[in-house]
């Protein structure tokens, strides 16, 4: 087995290569690989941990492409099932100049959402020591909520540990008020839940770091929360009180921001994994998502152990 597993749904990416054209006029796309518990994968790997993705795509050319890119990257397969009725998710994504792309999904009753709670009975736990859950997948569908919910007490179980990302799309969410409800609940089934300064806003209603994590903290298993605040780097406070900013890294030049709360997450983990202190994982957290934002790909930017080396050197912090 691996040291790290999650759940996720990839999404095929059809990026436009015609800048700042409308969806419905753009010639030219060119296939690219998403989804946040996938970047997160990725990024474990690459910092030299093992992993697997747990998920389902289509039998179908995209399908069978995702799971090729999967295994190029050094993510365990074997918890991905194949569905054969059902396509492989995918979205349409704008190539803008300045602002947020446009994007459009085709992901409804795609083959991940109709992944169910079987494939948790399959899972072997004997060597995991972290899982990273997110909120997207229990948004896809009730059968992948169902399939989460089932993980999440399989987890608790077996005393894995475990980090939670509201990651919030309330795209895919039936309203505002269920998004939150059951944000909000499965935090805090989490060991470390990781909220960002504006999702705080949205699922507790302050923008204050302190305030966003004494909520959380009174989730059932949460010891910890650590509450993103962008370019400010990370505010951190513990069930007994203990408590702690990190700094963030300047970067002159930000290309794309996405993928930065994935890479804060891997960043976290693998150092944990590493026994590293908290402190210390949550320096990590920032600087993987200060090298993200600087690349234009989702999880181009996560380093390799040598890359985030210099990077300490060149900014001339220790871990
Ligand atoms: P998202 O879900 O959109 O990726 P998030 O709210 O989960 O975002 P952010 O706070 O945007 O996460 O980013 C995560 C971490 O990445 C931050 O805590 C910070 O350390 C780093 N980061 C993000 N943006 C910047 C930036 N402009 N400059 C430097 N570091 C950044």
């Amino acid at each position: 087995m691996s040291e790290v597993i999650t759940i996720g749904e990839p999404l095929v990416i059809l990026a436009s290569k015609d800048m700042d054209k409308k969806l419905e006029d753009v010639k030219t796309f060119q296939r690219l690989l998403g989804g946040a518990e996938l970047n997160v994968s990725i990024g474990i790997s690459r910092l030299g941990h093992s992993v697997q993705y747990i998920s389902q795509v289509g039998d179908d050319p995209f399908g069978k492409y995702v799971k090729k890119e999967i295994n190029g990257h050094n993510v365990g397969t074997d918890y991905i099932l194949e569905d054969n009725e059902h396509w492989t998710g995918h979205q349409i994504k704008q190539l803008v100049s300045t602002g947020d792309p446009d994007t459009f999904n085709y992901r409804k009753n795609s083959a991940a959402s109709y992944l169910t709670s079987e494939v948790v009975d399959k899972i072997d736990l004997s060597d995991v020591k972290f899982a990273h859950m997110s909120g997207i997948f229990p948004a896809i569908s009730s059968t992948a909520e169902d399939t989460f919910r089932k993980l999440f007490k399989k987890l608790i179980d077996n005393n894995v540990r475990t980090t939670f990302d509201p990651n919030l799309r309330p795209q895919l969410w039936e309203s505002e008020e269920t998004m939150r409800k059951t944000i909000n609940n499965l935090a805090g089934m989490a060991n470390i839940v990781l909220p960002g300064i504006n999702e705080g806003k949205i699922l507790m209603g302050s923008s204050d770091p302190e305030e966003i994590a004494d909520f959380y903290l009174k989730g059932e298993q949460t010891e910890t929360v650590i509450v993103k605040v962008g370019p400010d780097g990370a505010f951190v406070k513990n069930k007994d009180g203990e408590k702690f900013t990190v700094r963030g890294f300047k970067v002159d030049h930000v290309v794309d921001t996405v993928g930065a709360g994935d890479g804060f997450a891997l960043g976290v983990i693998s150092a944990l994994l590493e026994d590293k202190p908290l402190k210390s994982a949550v320096l990590r957290g920032n600087a993987v998502g200060a090298l993200q934002v600087q690349t234009p790909g989702d999880n181009d930017g996560y380093p390799t152990p040598d890359e985030l080396k210099a990077f300490y050197e060149k900014e001339e912090v220790a871990e």
